[in-house]
């Protein structure tokens, strides 16, 4: 009996799974492996919000499997002497595995390739699983990635994609093969008490109740804060649960301005990726160096401390930063607009922003979080890199009566608008009844810091 391994990495789900698809066509059985690496954990993206849901997709991998005949094998340690042991266990010819982006995903293969040359198995890295158009599939003339999304979008929605893989009806395991313990959500201790529930099942769901109610509106509402009128897909799509490919193809078959503005989106993601995978050192380094001095991180200590917590005394930043501590998600306008504040109005590094958000986020993703940090920052791909975005118009514009704000900062929720959104401006007896802080900065010295720094005050 021939025997294949599976991999499975960003790509936990049986539905359009090419990675799995080509390995149960190349043997007589297979073995679905998942591998815990300490390296991952002990990495600045480690985060208790992704490792709760997780284990949510892996006990759904494994309920699908069962349901297929199959099972998942789960093992811990150094992924490619984890994935050489079991191909001596199973006598298995081929592992198959998804390609990624990451300077992480880069050695993972490389180590791979050593760990099974000894035994003469073959390593099979297959593209198009973890994003609609694989990265390096379009470029532009003369380079090997696209630097300005514009460009990109265009040749992407030219590209043929495949059409979706049903799931496998059957997936057969050789019983010899033995398996930890699934790790459990309820071990995974600081979890933020709003994190979905992840897998495969829940995406599926989730995608078919956006395709029903939600995505014909998306042109409309995407920005509106407290309306909450996006897909939330991104979680399942960090994790693989739901497929790129399958999103696109069943958006563009609903039709419409809103699937068309979803797939846009859709194609964003993308565009990190693949700028990413052509420069893997930018997860960590300008992509475009605007030579920033920025303040450092022990004089800005309690301007970071009062972004984090939440308590900067914008009510539109602090709302979406508590949305974050809370849910392990923010809304994308909340991202945007944290995001500057910190790097702008406070004129502090984007790696810090970046890291907490990778601390928190359960879609926390290298390739979306830091290059979308970078954007925002103005080091990254976007073409106005020196632009400022005002919370108080942000707020005023996408929550205009303040309910995204009175959600989150209840110390304001009897406040309407636009004093919800400005309680400064308030008289000092007013003022005493909120236990809500001062503004940290005042937005034009803010704005004075970051133009001279970026000489263009
Ligand atoms: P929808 O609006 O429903 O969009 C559908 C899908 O398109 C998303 O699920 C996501 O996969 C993709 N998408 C949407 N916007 C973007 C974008 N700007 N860049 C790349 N992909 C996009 N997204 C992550 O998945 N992980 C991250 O770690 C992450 N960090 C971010 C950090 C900052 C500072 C900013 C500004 C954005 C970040 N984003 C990140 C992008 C975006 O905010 C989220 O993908 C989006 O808010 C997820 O919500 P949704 O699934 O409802 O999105």
């Amino acid at each position: 009996m021939s025997v294949s391994v599976v991999l499975f990495t960003s790509d936990l789900r049986l539905h359009d799974n090419p990675v799995l698809r080509a390995a149960l066509d190349s043997a007589d059985a297979v073995v679905p492996l998942f591998v815990r690496d300490p390296g991952v954990r002990a990495a600045a993206h480690h985060s208790a919000n992704r490792t709760a849901f997780l284990a949510d997709c892996l006990a759904d991998l494994d309920a699908r499997l069962r349901k297929a005949g199959g099972r998942l094998v789960v093992r811990s340690g150094e992924v490619a002497e984890q994935v050489a042991g079991v191909v001596t266990e199973s006598g298995a010819e081929q592992v198959h595995v998804a390609a990624g982006v990451s300077g992480y995903a880069h050695r993972r293969e490389r180590r791979l390739q050593r760990a099974l040359a000894p035994s003469g198995c073959r390593l099979r890295v297959h593209d198009g699983s973890v994003t609609a158009v694989p990265p390096g599939a379009v470029r532009p003339a003369g380079g090997e990635h696209f630097a300005v999304f514009t460009p990109y979008f265009r040749r992407w929605s030219q590209e043929h994609l495949r059409v979706p893989l049903g799931a496998p009806r059957t997936v057969p395991v050789p019983g010899s093969i033995g398996s930890l313990d699934l790790p459990r959500r309820s071990d995974v201790p600081g979890v933020s008490p709003g994190v979905p529930e992840g897998g495969e099942t829940a995406g599926r769901k989730r995608f078919a109740a956006w395709l029903r109610n939600g995505i014909d509106g998306y042109t409309d509402r995407h920005d509106d804060l407290a309306g909450d009128a996006t897909s939330r897909l991104s979680p399942y799509l960090h994790f693989g649960a739901v497929s790129p490919v399958e999103l696109v193809h069943r958006a563009r078959a609903h039709g419409g301005p809103g699937a068309e503005g979803f797939v846009r989106q859709l194609c964003w993601r993308d565009f990190h990726h693949q700028v990413l995978a052509g420069r893997p050192a930018a997860a960590a380094h300008d992509y475009r160096d605007r030579h920033d001095t920025w303040r450092s991180e022990r004089e800005a200590a309690d301007d970071i401390a009062a972004w984090k917590a939440g308590r900067t005394g914008y009510p539109i930043v602090d709302a979406a930063m508590r949305q974050l501590l809370h849910e392990g998600w923010m809304h994308n306008r909340g991202r945007l607009l944290t995001a500057s504040f910190l790097t702008k109005t406070l004129y502090v590094d984007w790696r810090v922003g970046a890291r907490h958000f990778l601390d928190l986020l359960v879609d926390g993703d290298l390739a979306n979080n830091q290059l979308n940090w970078q954007w925002v920052a103005g080091t990254g791909t976007d073409t106005r890199p020196n632009r400022v975005l005002n919370p108080v118009l942000q707020a005023k514009r996408f929550d205009p009566d303040g309910a995204y704000v009175r959600r989150w900062v209840p110390e304001l929720a009897g406040l309407g608008a636009p004093a919800v959104h400005q309680p400064w401006r308030l008289g000092a007896a007013d003022r005493a009844r909120y236990d809500y802080p001062e503004p940290l900065v005042d937005l034009a010295e803010g704005l004075a810091r970051f133009q001279r720094a970026r000489g263009k005050g």
